[in-house]
């Protein structure tokens, strides 16, 4: 997987696809699956005591989005790339197919 925290990526596939970069917060489910910064949510009903909302109601959950959808965003490119890794400098780094910018 080329995904890590703290990336802006792009939803490539599915419901929640477009093209507008989105941050991911938080890698889940052995790095299968990722929660993105204002992409995908659901409305929860929970009983009282829920740690969420003590009171029970309605919580707003977070979506996870398997990284199978994702690409990252390029920002030169200004869309999701494709990425190879090349070692610069003795460092791993990613780089976009297109326009050979790193990561
Ligand atoms: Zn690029």
């Amino acid at each position: 997987m080329n995904i890590k925290r703290d990336d802006l990526v792009v939803v490539i596939s599915g419901n929640h696809s477009g093209r507008t970069p989105a941050k991911v917060l938080k890698i889940e489910i052995g790095g299968r699956k990722v929660e993105l910064q204002g992409i995908g949510s659901v409305l929860k009903h929970v009983k009282r005591g829920h740690p969420k909302s003590p009171q029970g109601g309605r919580v707003q959950i977070p979506t996870l989005i398997a990284v199978d959808k994702l690409a990252l965003y390029c920002a030169k490119c200004g869309r999701g790339c494709r990425v190879a890794v090349k070692v610069l400098d003795g460092v791993k780094r990613r780089i976009c197919v297109r326009c050979q910018s790193s990561f």
